[in-house]
């Protein structure tokens, strides 16, 4: 322990050993055992503000204690239950140069040319989603005054911008929004998207101030797509009742299901409602990059804004969202500036963004664009789709097993059933006991090896209810195979068994 702070910590050579500990560390955590549950990882330190500053050694010790190393293991070949995917050998030393330039791409002062480079990375992805002419992106591309769309720390963020950018747009006044809405007749606004829409659209409602119930989730099909004749009739419902549509979203890769919505018949209900469409690509976007799969998507070109999440798909580090607006212009909905840094007629990224001090994430996606390239993502995208079918397939032709959805794109959702469950009566009190199960199943499972499968509880495309608790596979870890699948599922057979076993056994004390 030292007394004082270590100068020399800005040092070249310190920063070497502090790249020589972390690599260390980096092996030790993917060499470790399986992360423990967090209740019973160990206990956080004391949570006085550290008086004198440690060593090196002494606060990597700490670091362990505090729970690093239980935490996630997230580069597992078999680690499928969320949306992140291991990364790319070259994104985490990329990470450590975006934190070594540090530069703010809030404001050109503090990032430089990397403002340019963002500026191109984004109109790389609007050419990818929208396809418009060379004329547009030179036109883009010499006008700071607009902008092909912003990075953002996540969906969730791109999502509140769109909706940020759909309400300034509806009702641009300088007014207080309830007074402009009146003043155009209305007495209410909401925001329409399916059932199955993030929830960071509850969010976006609530920070814009609508009414509570404002956020209309019209059902969805069979495949869990938005119903268009529900939303006409929703739609007619609200001309009715004078309630004014900000935005229609469609969703393009739904959480749950990896559904997607109808784009084309969207877009055109938004455009006769004069309504902002937005589409919520957060996980399918990259669809696109597939000759494949990308006619999954038509009718996404249409949209005012599209939300694409780097992180998940394209396979950058965390904290890497995108908005993009279809029309440059329609950026300048959102636009602020403040005299100490983002001015007026500057290039400066700040003007348009929801968030001030960003990182130069940038970079990431333009890694990701030329080393891996859309031959690579290709690939990736179609395999994911293919392992999809495959362990959709595996889960079919095992009966203690249920497919709940065939699957629409490359997320999987199942549950156990096991032979004591399968042979009840169908009804309410059956769906309540394999529920019951298989939130003891996804626990035991969790606690056994981690989180490999993720669990959700909904009702069922296609379904009025009740909600059904189900396993939920991501299947887009390029390091997965088929070998894997097998065993994946044997344990949750299993477990499941086990699980069959101790209740069968509490049950015949109860009788006895
Ligand atoms: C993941 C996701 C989001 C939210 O993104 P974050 O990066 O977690 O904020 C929004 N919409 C969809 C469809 C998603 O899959």
């Amino acid at each position: 322990m030292t007394e004082t702070a270590d100068f020399m910590m800005w040092d070249a050579s310190s920063e070497r050993e502090w790249a020589s500990r972390v690599d260390q560390l980096i092996a030790l955590h993917r060499a470790g055992r399986p992360a423990i549950p967090v209740t019973r990882a160990a206990p956080v330190g004391d949570v006085e503000f550290p008086d004198r500053p440690l060593s090196a050694d002494d606060y990597l010790e700490v670091l362990a204690d505090e729970g690093l190393e239980h935490s996630a293991r997230m580069h597992r070949p078999d680690c499928l239950g969320h949306m992140t995917s291991p990364l790319p050998g070259f994104m985490p030393q990329l990470a450590r140069l975006v934190t070594a330039l540090n530069q703010n791409m809030m404001k050109t002062e503090s990032s430089g040319a990397l403002t340019l480079l963002e500026r191109r990375v984004l109109a790389v992805l609007h050419r990818m989603v929208f396809n418009d002419s060379d004329a547009v992106y030179r036109a883009l591309r010499d006008d700071p005054g607009r902008i092909a769309g912003v990075i953002a720390t996540g969906g969730t963020l791109a999502n509140i911008g769109a909706m940020w950018c759909a309400r300034k747009r509806a009702l641009p006044g300088a007014g207080a929004w309830w007074r402009q809405l009146r003043d155009q007749g209305y007495d209410d606004a909401v925001i329409i998207g399916s059932r199955l829409m993030h929830y960071s659209f509850d969010k976006a409602a609530d920070l814009m101030g609508l009414a509570k119930g404002a956020l209309l989730k019209v059902d969805v099909d069979g495949a869990g797509a938005m119903r268009i004749d529900l939303l006409d009739a929703l739609l007619a419902q609200c001309r009715r009742e004078r309630r004014k549509v900000l935005a229609i979203v469609g969703v393009a890769g739904g959480t749950d299901f990896g559904s997607v919505d109808p784009l084309g018949a969207l877009a055109e209900r938004a455009r006769a409602e004069g309504a902002h469409f937005h589409v919520d690509a957060a996980w399918g976007g990259p669809f696109l990059l597939s000759g494949r799969h990308a006619p999954l998507l038509a009718g996404i070109g249409e949209a005012d804004t599209v939300t694409l999440d780097a992180h998940k798909q394209l396979l950058t580090p965390l904290g890497c969202g995108v908005l993009l607006y279809r029309d440059g212009g329609v950026s300048r909905a959102v636009m602020a500036s403040a005299p100490y840094a983002v001015r007026p007629g500057s290039w400066d990224s700040g003007r348009f963004t929801l968030e001030g001090s960003r990182p130069a994430s940038a970079l990431y996606l333009h890694a990701a664009m030329h080393l891996i390239g859309r031959t690579g993502y290709r690939r990736l995208i179609d395999a994911s789709f293919e392992r999809a079918r495959s362990l959709a397939g595996r889960i079919a032709a095992r009966p203690e097993l249920e497919l709940l959805l065939e699957p629409v794109s490359n997320l999987v959702v199942f549950r156990y059933l096991g032979a004591a469950c399968r042979e009840r009566e169908a009804g309410p009190e059956r769906e309540k006991e394999i529920n019951r199960r298989n939130v003891l199943l996804h626990k035991r499972l969790r606690e056994a090896e981690g989180a490999l499968l993720s669990r959700t509880e909904r009702v069922l495309p296609g379904e009025t209810g009740p909600a059904r608790v189900m396993l939920r596979a991501v299947m887009y870890n390029p390091l997965c195979e088929d070998a894997l699948l097998d065993r994946l599922l044997d344990d949750v057979i299993r477990t499941g068994r086990r699980i069959d076993a101790e209740l069968a056994a509490t049950q015949e004390v109860c009788h006895v």
